[in-house]
């Protein structure tokens, strides 16, 4: 389990962090969320220890995290940090050896995870010769040549397409499946619901939402109700419990305060016409993200 407690970092007088807390078990995938300059690549860092002037604590199966555990973990930096005049092999071979592995090992994985990402004509490539996307496949893997127990991922899908997203997603899901923690950020958030339980997100160091994905939903207490039919949404809006009306392509969206308005909206609709859809869904952790940021803001 990871243990992150009371962290707060200074550059010089700004504080970048701010008393943050949190934890993921074995096994757990956590989200690292916010806008830029949240603070979660300095929350990355202070995990690996790449920054270790911060106040608090942080464990990792509550040992400090030390030269003694760096080999089990795996990380997939935001700079990409590739050395792209080495070739693929090259590459792995310095990441295996940076974490103890036998060459015999570090091959024998890397040819499985060359074929698994459909790359494997690339082993004796320069890095500089490959796309982004399969250079990020190498970076990925050179995260996690050393099935690591604690993986942590900086904005793991950022420029890869759909097909890659998918395989991306499979790997770290076994990696769950096999009772590694992980923890990763993303600024998007339907990649965040796609897969992740848990959650803090960060706004100026400091998290403004924390929690199992279930219960901030459950928290955040309006619902929005779906509806296809003949509504005058002037008339829709006076309804008691109403916050709001958006219309999509064929749908409205009415977004009510909480659960007990939904009789209002349905004796209402019941009364339109050509009515083919009422449907009551929980808000999407987007518009819990914009609704929440933008209230921290204007405080
Ligand atoms: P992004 O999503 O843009 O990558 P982030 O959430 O990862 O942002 P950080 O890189 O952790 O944010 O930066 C948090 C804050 O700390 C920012 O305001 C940034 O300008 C500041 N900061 C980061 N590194 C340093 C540094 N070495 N010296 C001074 N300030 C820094």
């Amino acid at each position: 389990m990871l243990k992150v407690e009371n962290v707060t970092k200074y550059y010089g007088n700004f504080k970048a962090v701010d008393n943050l807390s949190f934890e993921v078990k074995d096994g757990e995938i956590f989200g690292l969320l916010g806008v830029n300059g949240a603070g979660k690549t300095t929350t990355f860092r202070m995990i690996m220890r790449l920054i270790d002037d911060y106040e608090g604590t942080i464990t990792l199966d509550n040992k400090p995290i030390d030269y003694t555990v760096t080999n089990k973990i795996g990380f997939l930096t935001e700079e990409r940090s590739l050395l792209t005049k080495l070739t693929v092999k090259e590459q792995i071979l310095f990441y295996g050896h940076l974490k103890d592995m036998k060459e015999e090992e570090i091959l024998k994985k890397l040819d499985y995870w060359l074929d698994r990402f459909e790359v494997k004509e690339y082993k004796d490539k320069k890095i500089k010769e490959l796309s982004k996307g399969n250079q990020q496949k190498i970076q990925f893997i050179s995260a996690i040549i050393n099935d690591p127990k604690l993986l942590i991922l900086d904005e793991p899908f950022s420029g890869l397409d759909p097909i890659n997203i998918e395989e991306f997603k499979e790997v770290i899901l076994e990696f769950k499946k096999k009772g590694s923690t992980i923890i990763f950020s993303s600024h998007r958030m339907d990649h965040v619901e796609m897969f992740c339980e848990k959650l803090v997100i960060l706004l100026r160091g400091k998290p403004v939402i924390e929690g199992y994905i279930s219960d901030i939903k459950k928290q955040y207490r309006k619902k929005n109700i779906i509806v296809i039919g003949d509504i005058d949404i002037k008339d829709a809006k006076k309804i008691d419990g109403v916050v709001n009306i958006e219309k999509n392509a064929n749908e409205y969206i009415i977004k009510i305060e909480d659960e007990s308005k939904i009789q209002n909206v349905f004796k209402y609709i019941s009364k339109c016409k050509n009515v083919t859809k009422f449907v009551v869904e929980e808000p999407s952790l987007n518009e819990i993200f914009i609704a929440k940021v933008g209230e921290a803001y204007e405080k």
